[in-house]
């Protein structure tokens, strides 16, 4: 078996644990004589899988009991329409442009009603978070947005936006389960699972009770409405049941290790073995302004695109995949998921500095 350090934003590494488990009940899910798969999502064999994985994702995340916690498909994607259908009561509201993902949200918002941009970091290339403490947060805004962790340039928000006490709803997609949040902050928090969490297929969130609506905008899909999922327990459709199974798997993955503070101890010495290197190196640089560097996706170039393209290549022969940079960036960019062993890290670095050492 030869498995890869996977660079990947997402789809993206798993915990080769999670992945061993797995394979070991692919035919036989404990006694049933089935796979996960195979089994009815109205199963009680099913309701023990998705009551565990909501039950360990609370405790991780300690989501108040106010919150309910919805497991729905369709990919973050889905939720930039379902965001103001379901919360569009003004039919205005407030984005903070960060990166592509945020300006794909507001623009589908802006289908939906009066879309602002109160914040963009647009002007070069996003590569920092504007200063969010004093932004003309709309009077009649039904909801704030943010881009919590921008998947594609490697920035974060590490300090959450002024609402003026408007609701806040954020893309966590690529930085879900990466530290301890203050869920009560949040109105609504959503991303799909296949960055930080899971396979492709499933999207997580969670939403504050009062936010789930009855008077949605009008025209809303029956499957778009949280108010259908959230009465359904997630089962109102047949939902991505190997999917959650494989959530619930990370899940308790995350609690043996400790939980989400000691998971970001971790993240934090992962990011720093790059970042050091990084600023040190007179080959590679970062692309991001310091402070607002992501834990999760760590974008840097050589300056010369022959020579990133060399790079990705001759690292993909040492095990390094998928270290292409997204095209609007170009370059290298690293995402070092939970999932990332710290010895993928050091591998990748080992390799950098031998790169860097044959071209002085
Ligand atoms: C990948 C990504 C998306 C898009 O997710 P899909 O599941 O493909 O719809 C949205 N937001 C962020 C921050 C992402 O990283």
């Amino acid at each position: 078996m030869a498995r890869v350090y996977n660079f990947s934003a997402g789809p993206a590494i798993l915990p080769e644990e999670v992945l061993q488990e797995a394979a070991q009940e692919m035919l036989d899910y404990r006694g049933c004589g089935m796979s996960v798969m195979e089994i009815s999502h109205r199963s009680s064999i099913f309701d023990t899988i998705i009551g565990e994985a909501e039950a360990d994702l609370r405790e991780l995340m300690q989501i108040p009991a106010n919150y309910k916690v919805l497991f729905l498909q369709g990919g973050a994607y889905q939720q930039f329409a379902a965001v103001p259908m379901n919360l569009m009561k003004n039919r205005v509201a407030d984005y903070i442009v960060t990166g592509q993902w945020a300006k794909k949200a507001w623009k589908e918002a802006a289908k939906y009603g009066t879309a602002n941009c109160i914040a963009s970091s647009e002007d070069r290339n996003f590569s920092y978070i504007p200063d969010c403490s004093d932004l003309p947060v709309s009077a009649d805004a039904d909801y704030v947005y943010i881009c919590e962790n921008n998947t594609i340039y490697g920035t974060k928000f590490h300090t959450l936006p002024n609402t003026k006490g408007k609701d806040l709803v954020a893309d966590v997609s690529s930085c879900y389960l990466s530290e301890p949040v203050d869920v009560s902050r949040y109105a609504l928090i959503f991303g799909g699972a296949q960055k930080n969490i899971g396979p492709a297929g499933v999207v997580i969130a969670i939403v504050r009770e009062d936010r789930i609506r009855k008077d949605v905008l009008p025209g809303t899909p029956t499957m778009l409405a949280y108010q259908t999922q959230a009465d359904a327990g997630s089962l109102f459709n047949t939902p991505p049941v190997y999917g959650i199974y494989i959530c619930g798997k990370v899940f308790k993955w995350l609690k043996a290790q400790g939980g989400l503070a000691a998971v970001k101890a971790r993240n934090e010495e992962k990011a720093k073995l790059l970042y050091d290197f990084l600023d040190g190196s007179s080959l590679f640089r970062g692309t991001v302004e310091a402070k607002d560097r992501s834990l999760m996706n760590v974008p840097f170039v050589t300056g010369d695109a022959d020579l990133d393209a060399l790079f990705v290549k001759e690292a993909a022969k040492r095990g390094l995949v998928n270290l292409k940079g997204h095209r609007s960036v170009g370059g290298m960019r690293a995402s070092i998921y939970n999932a990332m062993p710290r010895a993928g890290v050091e591998a990748l670095v080992a390799f950098m500095k031998e790169f860097e050492a044959a071209r002085r």
